[in-house]
């Protein structure tokens, strides 16, 4: 596997302009762990735009998509980055999506292409087309971002985490620096074809590749379940344990997973992700070792060797069974399998005292018993 560690290609062209716009050579060096707040800005298949990307609920007097996300980022202390899903242009048009990149910009937050390109170019994930379809995929996504944002696109996510090798060398071709479709938490693409299952960034195929974060919520023996580092599905507290983790282990980078819908999936308002957002900021901001970057910011300083990280590629912190319990109470509405979690205990001690009652009922019954005076 042709990978090798960003500094050994201090001369790569693409990454040497991409700085060089951003005009951040003189930043100066930093010894923490970068935070870095990813959205996926998407609508569902058939999902409206109005709600799912701009986050239009009727019971909230804002929308609390990315407009919302956008301020309230910048009023947190956070440079986001916004893979923005161009494709679904085919099904609404380009007013919404937009409306969305202007907001993104106007708090100073970052852009970047996100591929769901079935809209436009047909079915199937990026990974499932040929390298050459995949570039053309690319290219279109870009240059039309470019267009809108005018800024260079120069990061990336597959939608789904649909991407593979393949991917990796068309973003090369086209002139990428990063891309974050690396999940090895879930069965996607890119995570089996490589050899190992990075938790921190690392070059593959000559781009830096930023690992959606992951961790493990239990291990018994060797069996582990694992989970990404997601708003929504994840809870502060796990969130937190995971900053934590990355910190003492003077970890490169933990990449936070939201959607430009996380306040609004169920067609509702829901201001849960926007607390514990406010709750990770406020973590961050009190640790010395934590620091919120942008990912021009961290790819700036990976490339100048400005950061005094350890890339932790292998390391996988463990929540532990009672922050998943926990969490479990805290989505009790989300689904049945978090219902179960929470009440699991409930059902355990339940069980016990039947098994218990009925024993106890069976002695009684035996004529031992019925012989007693
Ligand atoms: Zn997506």
């Amino acid at each position: 596997m042709p990978w090798k560690t960003l500094m050994e290609r201090f001369s790569s062209s693409a990454l040497f302009t991409f700085l060089a716009v951003a005009g951040l050579f003189h930043a100066p060096a930093w010894a923490d762990t970068s935070v870095l707040v990813t959205v996926d800005v998407e609508s569902y298949t058939n999902g409206d735009p109005s709600l799912q990307v701009l986050g239009a609920v009727p019971d909230s007097s804002e929308p609390l998509g990315v407009p919302f996300m956008a301020r309230r980022f910048a009023e947190l202390g956070i440079r986001g980055t916004f893979y923005v899903n161009v494709y679904e242009r085919a099904k609404y048009g380009d007013t919404v999506l937009r409306r969305a990149i202007r907001d993104i910009l106007a708090y100073g937050h970052e852009i970047g292409l996100h591929t769901h390109p079935q809209p436009t170019f047909g079915p199937g994930g990026l990974s499932r087309h040929p390298l050459a379809i995949q570039k053309q995929i690319l290219a279109w996504g870009r240059d039309l971002l470019s267009d809108w944002s005018g800024m260079p696109i120069l990061i990336h996510r597959a939608g789904g985490y649909m991407a593979n090798l393949d991917t990796l060398q068309a973003l090369q071709a086209l002139g990428f620096v990063a891309d974050a479709s690396l999940a090895p938490s879930v069965p996607s693409p890119l995570s089996k074809q490589i050899p190992a299952p990075y938790n921190d960034v690392a070059e593959i195929e000559e781009i830096v590749e930023l690992p959606v974060t992951y961790y493990a919520q239990i291990r018994l023996g060797p069996y582990e379940s694992l989970r990404l580092v997601d708003i929504e599905s994840s809870s502060a507290e796990e969130i937190l344990a995971v900053l934590a983790a990355f910190a003492r282990r003077n970890g490169c980078a933990v990449n936070i997973m939201m959607h430009s819908f996380s306040l609004t999936r169920y067609g509702k308002a829901d201001r849960r992700p926007a607390t514990k957002l406010a709750r990770i900021a406020q973590f961050v901001h009190e640790n010395e070792s934590l620091q919120f970057r942008g990912t021009r910011e961290f790819l700036d300083g990976w490339r100048r060797g400005a950061i005094q990280c350890t890339p932790a590629r292998d390391f996988v912190p463990t929540t532990g069974l009672w922050l998943t319990y926990l969490r479990a109470w805290e989505r009790f509405g989300d689904g049945w399998k978090n219902a179960a979690m929470a009440l699991s205990p409930a059902g355990a001690v339940s069980f016990a005292l039947l098994i218990l009652l009925l024993r106890r009922r069976k002695n009684l019954d035996s004529p031992v018993a019925r012989a007693r005076p």
